[in-house]
C-alpha cells in the first residue's frame, strides 16, 4: 500500500503481509497460527497484583527508570539465573515492551549513517528502528545447515562489520526460526564485538522458553561483553501478557543512561499498575513459567507432528513460540504463495519466513507457524492441515 504522507525513510516498511494474512484469516474464519500471542492468561497471582495495584491507586506516572520494586526484581532475576550483576539504580531501565527498548537503544546510540548488523531472518521491528535512527542495516544470515538446524554464518558476520559499524542485534531464542544460538555462535559474535569495539543489543524475550533442556545463555555473560551489551527482555512472552508491554533493558550505566535519555521523550514511562505485578511474577511465578515452558514444548511436538503428517518438512524448534516448515514437499516453491492460499484452502493462517529477510531467496520455501495456542486450537489446525494433500 502507498502512504503518500509518509517519510521516505519509513516507506520501505508499509506493505506488511502480516496485515494481509490477518485480514484473510479473519475473513475466512481460519485458525490463525500467524501472529505469536498466547490465547490463555498468565499466572493468576500476577493478574491479581495488577488489579490490586489499580485499586490501590498505582495509576500515576511511575519513576522515569521504572518502579524501584520492579528494577530490584529484574536485578535479582538476572543475578540468580545468569550470575550477572546489574545495579537497580542505574543499570536497569523499564520500557514499554522490548520493542521500545530496542527503538530507544537505536535512537540513543546510532548516528545517522552508522551501520547496525542484523541477523536475518530478523524480528520485524529491527530494521524500522535502525531506519528511524537514520542508521544503515547490514544483514547476516542464519542458514539452514546440513544438520537441518539454522546456523549463524560467522564469515558473513565478519564481512558485514566495517569502520562505521556501531552495533549488532542478537536475538536468541530466535523468532522466527526457533533457533537457540550455540555457545560457539555466541562466542564468535562476542569475539567480533570485542575486536571491533561494537555494542551488542540482545533480544532475550524468549529467555525462559527453551526446549529439550537447552539453557539460555545471555551474551553479556561472555568475557568482555558485560561492558558492551544492552540486554533486552520483557514480561510479555515469559508471563503470557503480551498486551501489558512491560519490558526492560539492562547494561552498563553509561549505555543505559543513553537509552533512558531517548526513551524519556518517546513514552517517558508506561504501565504503572503492571510494574509491581511483573515484579511479583519475576520473584514468585517462575514455577508457573516452567510449566508454561513444558506445555509449549508439548504444543511444539503436537503441531510439528501434525505439519509433518500434512506433508511439510518440519524444521527443529529449540525455543520460542514458533516452528518453521518447508513447503516444497507439498509441491510449492514459495511460502508466501502457500500462505495466501492456506486460509481459503484449509482454514489455517501462517506467515512466510521471507518477510523477515532482506535477501528472501534462502528462506522463500519456509513458513512460520505459532504453537502458543490452546491444545484444542492446535488439534483443530492439524485436522484442517491434513486436508492439504487431498485438496
Ligand atoms: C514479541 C517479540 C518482541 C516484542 O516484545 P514486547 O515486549 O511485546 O515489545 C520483541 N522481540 C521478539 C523477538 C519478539 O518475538
Amino acid at each position: 500500500m502507498r502512504h503518500p504522507a509518509l517519510t521516505s525513510r519509513l516507506q520501505p516498511f508499509t506493505s506488511t503481509i502480516f496485515a494481509e494474512i490477518t485480514e484473510l484469516a479473519r475473513r475466512t474464519g481460519a485458525v490463525n497460527l500467524g501472529q505469536g500471542f498466547p490465547d490463555t492468561d498468565g499466572p493468576a497471582g500476577m493478574l491479581q497484583r495488577a488489579q490490586q495495584a489499580i485499586g490501590d491507586g498505582v495509576n500515576q506516572y511511575p519513576p522515569g527508570a521504572g518502579e524501584p520494586e520492579l528494577r530490584a526484581a529484574i536485578s535479582e532475576h538476572r543475578g540468580d539465573r545468569y550470575g550477572i550483576e546489574h545495579a537497580p539504580e542505574d543499570e536497569i531501565l523499564v520500557t514499554v515492551g522490548a520493542t521500545e527498548a530496542l527503538t530507544a537503544s537505536m535512537l540513543a546510540l546510532v548516528e545517522p549513517g552508522d551501520e547496525v548488523v542484523l541477523i536475518e531472518p530478523y524480528y520485524d521491528s529491527y530494521p524500522v528502528a535502525v531506519a528511524m535512527a537514520g542508521g544503515v542495516r547490514r544483514t547476516v544470515p542464519l542458514r539452514l545447515g546440513d544438520s537441518g538446524r539454522f546456523e549463524l554464518d560467522v564469515p558473513a558476520l565478519r564481512a558485514a562489520v566495517g569502520p562505521r559499524t556501531r552495533a549488532v542485534v542478537v536475538n536468541t531464542p530466535h523468532n522466527p526460526t526457533g533457533t537457540v544460538l550455540t555457545d560457539g555462535e555466541l562466542g564468535a559474535i562476542a569475539e567480533v564485538c570485542r575486536e571491533h569495539d561494537l555494542i551488542a543489543i540482545t533480544d532475550e524475550v524468549y529467555e525462559h522458553l527453551t526446549f529439550d533442556g537447552r539453557p539460555h545463555n545471555p551474551l553479556a555473560t561472555l568475557p568482555g561483553m558485560a561492558e558492551r551489551t544492552l540486554s533486552l527482555s520483557s514480561s510479555g512472552k515469559s508471563f503470557s501478557a503480551t498486551g501489558w508491554k512491560i519490558g526492560w533493558v539492562c547494561g552498563p550505566a553509561e549505555l543505559v543512561a543513553a537509552v533512558r535519555a531517548a526513551k524519556q521523550f518517546m513514552s517517558f514511562v508506561g504501565g504503572a499498575p503492571f510494574q509491581p505485578a511483573v515484579a511479583h511474577a519475576l520473584r514468585a511465578e517462575l514455577d508457573w513459567v516452567e510449566q508454561l515452558r513444558k506445555n509449549l514444548q508439548g504444543k511444539r511436538d503436537l503441531l510439528a507432528e501434525g505439519l509433518s503428517q500434512a506433508g511439510f518438512r518440519v524444521l527443529p524448534s529449540e525455543g520460542t513460540y514458533f516452528v518453521c516448515a518447508d513447503v516444497r514437499p507439498l509441491g510449492f516453491q514459495d511460502g508466501a504463495q502457500l500462505c495466501r492460499e492456506l486460509p481459503e484452502r484449509v482454514g489455517v493462517a501462517a506467515i512466510p519466513v521471507q518477510v523477515f529477510c532482506d535477501t528472501p531467496d534462502d528462506t522463500r520455501h519456509l513458513v512460520r507457524f505459532a504453537f502458543c495456542k490452546r491444545d484444542q486450537v492446535l488439534h483443530d489446525a492439524v485436522e484442517r492441515l491434513s486436508g492439504l494433500q487431498r485438496g
